[in-house]
């Protein structure tokens, strides 16, 4: 099944491998907010996935033609020990990853989806029903329109994604709820307490990011604002065959990556390598991306607050 999703979904050149290297990555401390990594394997993928690459700069930038990526997702714990989960990758290394952090299926308060593409919905459902019994699914209301629209469905090559998507949601019912993403330069909309809703369409018609946590300390988990770090940064105005709507994915690219460079807002995202977050800063026409170093480089995360997860939960636990 993993493999049909990425044949549908990813396409061609995604080669997943374990992971088990990926399985827990450090924690980020986020205002009152606590965000760790949950990975679903590294992987390699080719320029023959962009669309309208200048080529002189993919030579220039993936000389060999390949660039790393991952699959992964993030666990958000509120101080009142909510537990949020952005995202379910394939799912691979979901149970493991939150046990590691000391968490059952049963413990996830709320599931906020970025999109609804195989690879950040596939840990939603376990044998048809919904994996995390209590969970309330937060998803913009265009991404839900989009996959349960049968004129889009039918015009699309595969169908598959549209099935899995409305498999998910009829699993979820009532306890879907719909939201519409805010602005980025209004920080979005809050849909649950310190974690906001900020509109990034054009990978999907509904591709949403999550800012969390305060002034205190924030970080902006991207969703898929890039899927080739090491091209899209330096050269941001390369689109995906996974975009939808690729120029509107390339605004919205350009857009955030100024915001948070100006404001130095921590980022994360679901296909930037390890450590799967870090900062972002202009570099001449494009940008450049330093992973966070999550032994302490951020430095917003370095001690557990008086309401600490269960031990086992830190950082390095189950980073090898
Ligand atoms: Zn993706």
């Amino acid at each position: 099944m993993f493999f049909r999703f990425l044949i549908g979904i990813c396409a061609i050149a995604l080669l997943l491998l374990p992971g088990s290297r990926l399985a827990l990555a450090a924690g980020y401390r986020a205002g009152s907010h606590e965000i760790n990594l949950i990975g679903d394997g590294e992987a390699q993928g080719s320029s023959k996935l962009f669309v309208g690459a200048d080529e002189a700069l993919v030579k220039k930038y993936l000389p060999d033609g390949a660039y790393p990526t991952a699959i992964q997702y993030y666990v958000v714990r509120s101080a009142d020990k909510k537990v949020a989960l952005v995202d379910t990758g394939f799912g691979r290394n979901l149970a493991s990853g939150l046990r590691a952090l000391g968490l059952q299926p049963e413990n996830v308060d709320a599931v906020l989806l970025t999109h609804m593409h195989g690879d950040h919905i596939g840990g939603m459902l376990k044998e048809g029903q919904p994996a995390f019994p209590r969970a309330t699914v937060y998803v913009a209301g265009r991404e839900r329109a989009y996959w349960t629209d049968p004129a889009m469905m039918e015009k699309a090559e595969k169908k598959d994604g549209f099935v899995n998507a409305q498999k998910v949601l009829a699993a979820y019912g009532e306890r879907v709820r719909t939201f519409e993403p805010g602005e980025l330069e209004a920080r979005g909309v809050e849909i649950l307490p310190g974690i906001r809703a900020v509109a990034a369409f054009g990978h999907t018609p509904g591709h949403t990011m999550y800012l969390v946590g305060d002034e205190s300390g924030q970080m902006l988990i991207w969703g898929d604002l890039t899927h080739a770090m090491a091209m899209q940064m330096p050269a941001p105005r390369t689109a995906m065959v996974y975009d939808v709507d690729p120029e509107e994915a390339i605004a919205t690219r350009l857009k955030v990556l100024r915001y948070v460079s100006e404001h130095k807002i921590p980022v994360a995202g679901m296909h930037i390598p390890a450590t799967g977050m870090g900062m972002v800063a202009r570099d001449g026409d494009g940008y450049a991306f330093t992973p966070a170093d999550l032994a302490g480089a951020l430095g917003h995360r370095e001690k557990a607050p008086p309401e600490a997860p269960p031990k086992g939960s830190n950082a390095q636990s189950g980073r090898k």
